[in-house]
C-alpha cells in the first residue's frame, strides 16, 4: 500500500467510524475556547471543563479577563497544571486581542501565535475548530497515533508531522482528521496499552507492537 492509499484507506475507516468528531473542550464563544485551549496544555480535558464555568463566570469577556490579575486568575486555575504560567497567559492573551485586534479572537495562525499563551498547536486549534480553516493541531495524540498508522514517517517534531499529514489529508477533512486522530489517541491508541483487540483500524496499521490482548 503506497502512501496515499493509506491515508485514502485511513480516512474512509474514521469516516466509516466516526462520522462525528469534535473537541472535548466546553465553550460557547472564540474567547472562551482560547482560554480553554491554553488551559488544556499538559492537563486534560476533563479538568479544563471542571475549571472554566466559575473562571468565565468571573470574567465572561475579553475585557474582564483584561482588566484582572494574573494573580486573581490564579484562584480560579489552580487544580490545573501550570497555574502560574497559564494565569499569566491568560491575562496577556485578553490584554493583547483588546489592544491588538479590538478584542476579537483573529482567524489567522500567524496572528494568533502573536498573542501571549498561543504557540502552533493552539492556534491551528482556534483556527480548525472556529474559522473551520485546514490547520492541524499535532498534539501527543495526533502525533503518536499518525507514526504508528504509518500516516507519518521519521516526524521528529510536531512541526515535521504536521508538515506531512497535510501533504495527503485534503484540505476539508484537515479540521476534522484532527480530532480523529486525538480521540483515537485518547481512547483506543493509547500511549503505554493501545487497544489494538478493540481497533477499527488493526487490519490497516502497520504499527509492530501491537497489544491484541483483551
Ligand atoms: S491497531 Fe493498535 S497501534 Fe494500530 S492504530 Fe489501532 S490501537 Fe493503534
Amino acid at each position: 500500500m503506497n502512501r496515499k492509499e493509506r491515508f485514502a484507506r485511513v480516512i474512509e475507516r474514521f469516516q466509516q467510524h466516526m462520522p462525528v468528531a469534535e473537541t472535548e473542550l466546553l465553550y460557547r464563544t472564540p474567547y472562551e475556547l482560547m482560554v480553554a485551549v491554553i488551559l488544556s496544555a499538559q492537563c486534560t480535558d476533563k479538568r479544563v471543563n471542571m475549571i472554566t464555568p466559575a473562571l468565565l463566570h468571573r470574567f465572561p469577556t475579553v475585557s474582564d479577563m483584561a482588566g484582572s490579575t494574573p494573580q486573581e486568575v490564579y484562584e480560579y486555575i489552580k487544580s490545573c497544571s501550570y497555574p502560574n504560567n497559564k494565569s499569566k497567559h491568560l491575562v496577556g492573551m485578553a490584554r493583547a486581542l483588546l489592544s491588538e485586534f479590538g478584542g476579537v479572537v483573529p482567524s489567522r495562525i500567524e496572528e494568533l501565535m502573536r498573542l501571549p499563551g498561543v504557540g502552533r498547536k493552539t492556534a491551528n486549534v482556534i483556527a480548525a475548530v472556529v474559522f473551520n480553516q485546514p490547520a492541524l493541531a499535532v498534539d501527543t495524540h495526533v502525533f503518536r497515533v499518525s507514526a504508528r498508522l504509518g500516516l507519518t514517517r521519521n516526524a521528529r517534531t510536531p512541526l515535521a508531522a504536521e508538515r506531512q499529514l497535510v501533504q495527503y489529508i485534503p484540505e476539508k477533512l484537515i479540521p476534522i482528521a484532527h480530532h480523529w486522530l486525538i480521540l483515537h489517541g485518547r481512547y483506543v491508541c493509547t500511549s503505554r496499552k493501545p487497544q489494538c483487540h478493540l481497533c477499527q483500524l488493526a487490519d490497516i496499521c502497520p504499527y509492530p507492537d501491537k497489544n491484541i490482548q483483551t
